[in-house]
Order: structure tokens, then sequence, then C-alpha cells
């Protein structure tokens, strides 16, 4: 037994899923950027990438299931050659479906993503961008050299578009820890992104969600390069909430991975703990009704997960 689950058991918390409310598609590895947090190891060299048969086998169950909101994630989603497809498919089905991109911001500009940004305003896509920091020392540490001035540009791009300021165009930023400790107070942070961010550069936006980094991939190799490894997993051990554990994204989200594997959470999918019957399962091969009350797969890693506040690709659950 991991030491996450040893703890659910202490506090006699059985970890299942309940009714499943959204379905979080990662297309692909292929991203732009390669940031330092990055937990799927995405970067421009890698070549995982959905296919658009593997999208219309997902489509296809999805459209069995009344999950109403697919959300798209990378990678850098918005990369893969069938993005715009995947969106429409979504769009065209009966009941039509909400789609969020998670969008890195400066794929907004690059060659040949031009009209990408009124695609998504056209589409009533959803976005969640990732937005580490209000100062450019901080981003570009994390994300790379000149990202701040491209996310900051990408952001005024979205703004003029209607972005975080139509109630059908919503724009969340999200905000990952520069280092190894866990993030500050949620709505304290927003109020300060969206001072600086207004009184700078213009810029508004919806909500900031605060993103705990978990110790897998890239951030795991950057604190085992930087000795914090053990430092940080007791930090989150000793910060455990178990006021958090309705709220886990694991609970009401399904993880689909490139080739059409099925997972609990995206972390789990970059850890390989794909959801077996015997033989490891695709989402065609799952029965949607069966989902409610399966357990789900823990490991040491969800320690990030029930940290302090919470974190869920919602943000601060608590
Ligand atoms: S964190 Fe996001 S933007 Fe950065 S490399 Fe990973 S997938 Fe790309
Ligand atoms: S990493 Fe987080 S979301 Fe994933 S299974 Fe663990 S607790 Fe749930």
């Amino acid at each position: 037994m991991n030491r996450f689950a040893q703890k659910l058991t202490e506090n006699s918390i059985s970890l299942r899923r309940r009714r499943s409310e959204i379905l979080q598609v990662n297309v692909g590895k292929i991203c732009n950027l390669t940031c330092v947090h990055c937990h799927v190891n995405a970067g421009p060299r890698r070549k995982e990438i959905m296919t658009r048969e593997t999208i219309d086998r997902v489509i296809d169950w999805l459209a069995k299931t009344d999950i109403r909101i697919v959300d798209l994630t990378g990678g850098a989603p918005e990369m893969i050659p069938d993005f715009r497809y995947f969106v429409d498919r979504v769009k065209a089905l009966h009941p039509s479906r909400h789609v969020i991109d998670r969008c890195n911001l400066t794929i907004l500009l690059d060659p040949g993503y031009e009209d990408l940004p009124e695609f998504l305003a056209r589409h009533k896509v959803e976005i969640i961008a990732s937005m580490p920091c209000y100062t450019p020392e901080n981003v570009n540490a994390q994300r790379g050299e000149g990202v701040f001035e491209g996310s900051i540009k990408a952001l005024q791009l979205l703004n003029s578009l209607g972005y975080g300021k139509a109630v059908d165009l919503p724009l969340h930023l999200v905000y990952n820890p520069v280092g190894a400790f866990l993030p500050g107070p949620q709505a304290e942070m927003e109020a300060d992104f969206k001072r600086e961010l207004f009184s700078h550069f213009g810029i508004v936006f919806n909500k900031l969600y605060t993103i705990t980094n978990l110790p897998i991939g890239r951030f795991a190799a950057y604190l085992r390069h930087n000795d914090k490894l053990d430092e940080y997993m007791e930090l989150l051990i000793s910060t455990f909430n178990p006021a958090t554990i309705d709220g886990l994204m694991c609970r009401n989200t399904i993880s689909v991975g490139w080739r059409g594997e099925v997972y609990d959470c995206d972390f789990n999918q970059q850890l390989g703990l794909q959801w077996k019957n015997g033989a490891p399962l695709f989402l065609w091969d799952v029965d949607p009704h069966t989902i409610e009350n399966r357990e789900i797969t823990t490991g040491n890693h969800c320690f990030g997960c029930t940290a302090g506040a919470g974190s869920s690709c919602g943000g601060a659950i608590v």
C-alpha cells in the first residue's frame, strides 16, 4: 500500500468515482514550450499525437453519455493537426458540449496559428491559460525566455475578441508555483493578478486557478536535480487536508490519453496508471454506466492534490 492509500485508510476514506461530468482528453505531448514544471515532459520534438480515427472513437463514445464538458489538454492541444476537427465534432453533437482549451497562450502567436483565436471565440471555447506570474522574471524562468511578453500579447488579443469580458467567452488563468512550495491563497493571488495585469497591461480575466505542482515528470527531475524531492514530498504529506477529498478532480473527470487509453486523471496518465479490467482499457472498452463508484488508483503523487487548500484542474479545492 502506498503512503497516500495508508493516509486514506487512517482517515477512514474510501476514494471512489462519482458521476462523470468532464471528459479530459490529452491529445498529445507536442508543445512549442518546454517548461521546467511540466508534468507531461511535453516539447516540440514529441511525436505522440491523437489521430483522427481515435478522435472519432472518442466522439462516438462521448455521444452515448450525458457528459457535458470536454476539456482538451496536452502538450499544446492546438498543435495537433486535427484540433479544430475535434472541436467542430464536439460542438456538432446533440446536445452540443462545452469545450475547454488548456492553452499556453504563446501558441496563439506562432506562425500558422494566426486565425486560432477567432476560431476559439467563434466556437465559444473556454480558455484556461497558464500564467505563473505577473512579472517577466518568474514567467521566463519557468517557461522560457520571452514567454512572458508573448503571454501578455496573447491575453491582450483574447481580450480584444471579448475573452474575459463576454459571459460566453470565459478566460481563466492558471498559476503554478515557480519552485518547491505550495501556492498562496487563491482569492488573494487572484486579486493581485487582476490588479497588476490590469494596471500594467489593461488585461482582464475571470478567475485565477492556483495549482500545486505534482512531483512527477520534468518537475520531479528538477526537484531531484536540486536535491529537494524528499523535502517537497514531506511538505505535501505534512499538509494533507482531508477536506479536499470531496473535490478531487479524479472523482468526476475521466482522463483519456492520445491513444484513447483511460485513467483517473492526467497525472496518473503520465505515470502510466491506465484503467485495467484484466487487459488495459481504452475509452471505447468502457461502459459509461459502470464508471460510477469505481475505485480510484492512487500513488504518493496524490499528496500534491490534497496538500493545503488542495489542487485540481479548477484550482484550489477548499
Ligand atoms: S507546462 Fe504546458 S506549455 Fe509548458 S511544456 Fe508542458 S504542456 Fe507545454
Ligand atoms: S493525482 Fe490527484 S486527481 Fe489524480 S488520482 Fe491522485 S488525488 Fe486523484
